[in-house]
């Protein structure tokens, strides 16, 4: 199984969720073993920061990388699109310090990569193959990763409110691109009005809206259109996790599990497994099909 880029420059603009500006996003193909880069095209050296989980400064809401006081801010949805049809390679040209919202999911950067097309590459897919449990722990919250012959992420949310129907709040993904696609890149990101007015006063969600988000109030969902899954709230968590983990900069082989995980943890998650060397190795597939996760061909 080899890498793969897209076979084209695309591009889409988008609000920004904490500017509220307009952002342009590009994308264009990159050599084999590059990895994931983004590059600020606003500043005037264009500088570029690499998808890496040692480069995640702050978790508020969203992951954003730092490099060299350069930030990048809310790459989770667009990682987890790319980790999703397992892209190696890309360069992601970004007009502003964050990349667009759009519609709170995965799945217009889903399609925005599909009418590039992909292209396998000639050099070899690596893959992470966990070898050890690791696990974190934050009060009564963790995450966990153990050794799987695939890719297959659990998780459980908890949340006591009544929008919250307690009969939805676990999910499954035995990963494959397909059911990626299929079943989880269009769960919506959510929030809490009181805490989306509270970021309002710090000039934060300034983008924020019902157009890329399910807001919660008090007692209900405040969307007309209601949900898109009965439990898109634990499958967008799972969407959120594929592209935090995805900072490892290989493709997961591995269990995952967890319980009111985010994306903080999930960084420190992968932080415990990079750490020891033990834990983990790094495999390639000569036959395809021997391969234990499966990605659309295009
Ligand atoms: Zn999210």
């Amino acid at each position: 199984m080899k890498q793969r880029t897209i076979a084209a420059p695309v591009h889409i603009s988008g609000v920004g969720l904490h500017s509220g500006k307009e952002v342009l996003l590009e994308l264009f193909p990159s050599d084999s073993n590059t990895g994931i880069v983004f590059e600020r095209s606003d500043l005037s050296d264009t500088p570029q920061i690499k998808a890496d989980a040692l480069l995640v400064q702050d978790t508020m809401m969203s992951s954003n990388l730092v490099q060299d006081g350069v930030r990048i801010g809310t790459v989770e949805h667009l990682l987890s699109a790319i980790a999703g049809l397992g892209i190696d390679n890309l360069l992601i040209r970004v007009s502003a310090a964050e990349i667009p919202i759009m519609d709170g999911s995965a799945a217009p950067f889903i399609e925005l990569i599909r009418q590039a097309g992909i292209k396998w590459q000639a050099a070899d897919k690596q893959f992470l193959q966990v070898l050890r449990a690791v696990r974190v722990t934050d009060a009564d919250k963790w995450a966990e990763l153990l050794p799987y012959d695939g890719y297959q992420l659990n998780f459980e949310i908890d949340f006591d409110h009544p929008a919250f129907d307690k009969r939805y709040q676990r999910a499954s993904l035995e990963f494959s691109s397909e059911d990626f696609v299929a079943n989880l890149s269009a769960a919506r990101t959510f929030g809490f009005l009181h805490d989306i007015e509270k970021m309002r006063q710090h000039n934060l969600a300034l983008g924020g809206s019902m157009e890329n988000a399910i807001v919660i109030d008090d007692h209900k969902i405040m969307n007309m259109e209601g949900l898109r899954y009965a439990d898109e709230f634990v499958r967008h968590k799972i969407l959120d996790a594929v592209g935090d983990l995805s900072l490892c900069g290989y493709s997961l082989l591995a269990q995952f599990n967890a319980y009111k995980s985010g994306h903080a943890l999930n960084n420190r998650l992968i932080r415990k497994l990079l750490s020891d060397k033990n834990n983990f190795e790094i495999v390639t597939f000569n036959d395809s099909k021997k391969a234990p996760v499966a990605y659309l061909e295009a």
